[in-house]
């Protein structure tokens, strides 16, 4: 065995391994990242299609401005100025009425009225209802006991949402968010989602979608991290993990004083060693982990079909659509909680995701599909239901492994950002520092919002930063958060 292979090995290099490497690394620890795909960046990355040879994203990713700690890791891989942000979020209805929301002149919480009043695919008493619905979410402890409990839609059920509020505006914002029905989502992550992305600030709904082929956001991780010290091994797959050693599939065995896991939780409880696995909880509750699909589908038509850069189609299953080039004739569908999906094959996935688009979009009729290529991610999330937010484990427990992931506690659903900081968070516990002082804090709430917003909420940004970066603000500042292609 090699016994001091690094002071610390991070298994996994997706987002959350490459975050705990990075961090662990630039502060002069000697650390060793495994990673068994030729690539880094996990299911955030591209792969290359073998029918047509060309690098597809594995489904469009969108991260938001209150994203603080994935702003932040991009930042430090140098990819910043590839990931464009928008402000505007275009919901097309049947017919092709479109409603645009975008924050207006009044400062958060009400900084989404403007566009929220003249939206045209709610009616007034389903304005009223979710508007009731948002001061109260304003003003719900997301943390409180008594919200563990509840899915979202129990939760909703307490303030008497009209049919179509929940069909036609509840159901795709939590259900993109968060990858799960209401009727199954956690209502703690459900309000966390709709207190950090909408409430808190004018800027925390921005929109921030990559440039670039998702490869192209962390290919440059390699570098930075070896850069900052640390060493990364592609192509090196681990399949026993104990407290100070990992055993690759080719029988090498690696020592270190601390592991970090960057696992899915499924690939933790197949390869943590069976000892570990009876006196440590979380691996219980990484055993109990459900997963939720989705479907991202890569269409090319023969002229234009998309003017705006994203849509939201009301009421359709086919719930968001991004346009993926200047003249909107290459288009990406998505498709969150895709359970009902799974069975169709690809022709019948582009007949019923071209019907949603034929009746949103009715110049596209014209148009011919000229390729359709559907990618179906089975386990492309865990499903933050209020029995596992119940269990959801830390990053430490009652043995020695460090555990990163978008799965571990952070209080986010499965994205971007919580993979960035459980793994910022991992490397503070490694570091001896308290785990959390590893994060960017939250964008600073509006007055309005310290005034009238929960706890939670209110106090978000006053964390204390020791080893991580300067404040929010001025990072994002750096991020130009403006609108870059307005339609
Ligand atoms: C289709 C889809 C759409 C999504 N859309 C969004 C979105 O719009 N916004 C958003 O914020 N999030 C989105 N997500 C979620 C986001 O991709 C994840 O939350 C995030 O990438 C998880 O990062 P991670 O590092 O925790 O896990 P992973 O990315 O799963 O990383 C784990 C890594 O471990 C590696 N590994 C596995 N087994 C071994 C082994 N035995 N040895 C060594 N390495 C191993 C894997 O190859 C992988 O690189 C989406 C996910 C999917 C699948």
């Amino acid at each position: 065995m090699n016994r001091s292979a690094a002071d610390v090995i991070v298994v996994g290099g997706g987002i959350a391994g490459i975050s705990a490497a990075l961090r662990l690394a630039e502060q002069g620890v000697r650390v060793l990242l495994l990673e068994t795909r030729r690539k880094l960046g996990g299911r955030a990355t591209s792969f290359q299609d073998v029918r047509t040879g060309l690098t597809i994203d594995n489904c469009q990713h969108v991260a938001l401005g209150c994203c603080t700690n994935y702003v932040d890791l991009c930042r430090r891989m140098g990819v910043d100025h590839k990931v464009q942000w928008h402000e505007s979020i275009w919901w097309i209805e049947a017919g092709g009425r479109t409603s645009v929301m975008r924050p207006g002149i009044l400062p958060a919480p009400g900084h989404f009225s403007g566009s929220f009043l003249s939206a045209r695919f709610l009616t007034t008493g389903e304005k009223l209802a979710i508007a009731r619905a948002m001061l109260r979410i304003l003003r719900q402890d997301r943390t409180a006991p008594e919200i563990g409990t509840l899915t979202f839609e129990q939760w909703l059920g307490q303030t008497s949402q009209p049919a179509g509020a929940i069909s036609k505006f509840w159901a795709p914002v939590i259900i993109s968010a968060c990858n799960l029905m209401p009727d199954r989502v956690s209502a703690s992550s459900a309000l966390h989602v709709i207190q950090e992305g909408f409430l808190a600030t004018r800027r925390s709904a921005l929109m921030g979608v990559s440039s670039v082929p998702l490869v192209e956001l962390y290919d440059p991780a390699e570098a930075t991290i070896q850069a900052a010290g640390g060493r990364i091994r592609l192509g090196v797959s681990v399949n026993r993990i104990t407290e100070t050693s990992v055993t690759t599939s080719d029988g090498e065995e690696l020592g270190a004083e601390r592991i970090i896991s960057a696992l899915p939780a499924e690939r933790l409880v197949k390869y943590v060693d069976p000892e570990i696995g009876e006196r440590d909880a979380r691996i219980r509750a990484a055993a109990s982990v459900r997963h939720s699909p989705i479907l991202g589908v890569h269409l090319t038509f023969d002229r234009s079909v998309m003017s705006t850069p994203n849509a939201v189609l009301v009421d359709r299953q086919t719930q968001w659509l991004f346009r993926k080039d200047r003249d909107g004739r290459q288009v990406h569908a998505v498709i969150s909680a895709a359970d009902d999906w799974l069975a169709l094959d690809e022709e019948d996935i582009a007949t019923k995701v071209l019907r949603d688009i034929h009746a949103c979009i009715p110049g596209s009729r014209h148009a011919r599909l000229l390729t359709a290529r559907a990618v179906k991610e089975k386990r492309a999330t865990f499903a933050p239901t209020p029995e596992f937010e119940g269990v959801r484990p830390g990053i430490t427990g009652e043995s020695g492994i460090v555990l990163a992931g978008d799965w571990v506690r952070t209080g986010w659903p499965a994205t971007m950002e919580g993979a960035a900081r459980s793994g910022y968070m991992a490397a503070g516990a490694v570091l001896g520092v308290e785990p959390e002082s590893m994060l960017v804090p939250s964008l600073s709430p509006g007055a309005f919002v310290r005034l009238l917003g929960a706890p939670g909420l209110r106090d978000q940004h006053r964390r204390p930063v020791i080893v991580g970066m300067a404040g929010s603000q001025a990072e994002l500042k750096r991020f130009g958060m403006a609108e870059k292609t307005p339609a």
